[in-house]
């Protein structure tokens, strides 16, 4: 077993870069700076093989272990940051009005740095490792991930298993949870249009009232996961946006509503895209309305794979014992776009402890630097493990 002290040294390293990407956060594509700050760093640490500008702004780089022969296998950080105002009052808060790193990704960045740095000079290993470091994760479609996997990454520098990470606020530092099978849930969002009647609000009885049957669909679509939905199955449908007339007085004559699938059951996304179309367009055609329907299919499950799967739960157990690893944990039903690279390859997603800071996505969170030394122990671990000389 190899102890996290092993990586102190590089903690303190590790730090600096996170809290130089925290006060410079970059969002989706436009991640140029902090791509140049991954690629100097790279080079800096003797690796020569890296190229830049895959999805605009992506970044994969190449060591070469000393054990011999063997596969290639991708470890793989996002980098962007999201439009949100930060307030966490850190010494190093963003700089940047309205962007922040509220998600981790300067974590996620900076601890794949740092093993890159360790992987570069020791290079304990068989085969090649691919450091993938993407833009534009929290973007809809197409996300960066996606991009990549496009853009032929994995033939191009011939990945056969791939890997990722994700901090989890709550969960105590040094602790890593995972699952086999889907880890997060898939992302699908819906429109709907109800295209009644308008008219005076003083008379209604002359109006077929869109208002009125956008709230019956509300309500009907809610059955559709109390009453269709095996409740063994996670299904969540959310209608989230709501528009319709601007003034007191008016009947408009459509209302706009929208909203979000997540699942972690393929199949299920057949279902909700056939069931939410029929009953809007039943409840509508009950009060004498139409409807227009548009459903988009985004982020895919995150699905792990076992042998993948085992892999990581080997390597972190490594780094800090069983009892510290949850290899059970329940999947979450937030969306991932990592899920694209497990499509295209087996490997696996696992949670890193932040401790008990905010929640991600939340103006007050900060990642946490404590959990820079798990995180860059795992990656390394993980490649030994894997590419076992
Ligand atoms: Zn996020
Ligand atoms: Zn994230």
């Amino acid at each position: 077993m190899r102890s996290v002290e092993a990586f102190r040294d590089l903690q303190c390293e590790a730090t600096e870069w996170r809290r130089y990407l925290h006060e410079n956060p970059e969002l989706d594509y436009q991640v140029h700076n902090t791509a140049s700050f991954v690629a100097e760093k790279l080079a800096s640490f003797g690796i020569n093989h890296i190229e830049t500008g895959i999805a605009e702004t992506g970044i994969v780089a190449l060591i070469q272990g000393e054990g011999g022969e063997g596969p290639t296998i991708g470890l793989r950080a996002d980098m962007d940051a999201l439009p949100i105002v930060e307030a966490s009052n850190k010494p190093w808060s963003s700089k940047v009005p309205g962007k922040m790193h509220a998600c981790g990704h300067d974590g996620h960045t900076a601890m794949l740095l740092g093993a890159a740095k360790h992987l570069a000079s020791t290079r304990n290993f068989k085969g090649s490792v691919a450091l993938i470091f993407q833009p534009a994760e929290e973007v809809e479609l197409p996300s960066g991930g996606l991009r990549m996997v496009q853009e032929g990454i994995m033939d191009r520098f011939d990945i056969s298993q791939v890997f990722g990470m994700h901090n989890q606020p709550g969960m105590e530092i040094g602790k890593f949870a995972i699952c086999d099978g889907p880890i997060m849930g898939s992302q699908d969002d819906f429109d709907i249009v109800v295209k009644g009647r308008g008219g005076h609000a003083a008379h209604p009885y002359r109006t077929i009232d869109p208002v009125v049957i956008a709230a019956q669909i509300i309500l009907g679509l809610q059955t559709l996961v109390s009453r269709k939905t095996d409740p063994k199955e996670a299904l969540v449908i959310s209608v989230t946006k709501l528009r319709a007339a601007q003034a007191y007085n008016v009947i408009p004559d459509n209302v706009e509503m929208a909203g979000t699938v997540r699942t972690l059951a393929s199949g299920l996304r057949d279902f909700a895209e056939r069931e939410i179309s029929a009953c809007a367009q039943g409840v509508a055609r009950g009060f004498g309305a139409d409807i227009e329907f548009k459903y988009r299919r985004s982020v895919p499950i995150t699905f792990n794979h076992t042998e993948g799967t085992n892999l990581a739960i080997k390597a972190a157990r490594n780094l800090v014992g069983s009892a510290s690893v949850d290899d059970k944990m329940g999947p979450s039903m937030g969306a991932e776009d990592f899920a694209y690279m497990l499509e295209a390859r087996p490997g696996a997603f696992i949670f890193l402890g932040n401790g008990p800071t905010a929640a991600c996505h939340n103006p007050a969170f900060d990642f946490n630097d404590e959990a820079l030394p798990y995180g860059i122990g795992y990656w390394v671990d993980l490649v030994e493990t894997v590419l076992a000389v």
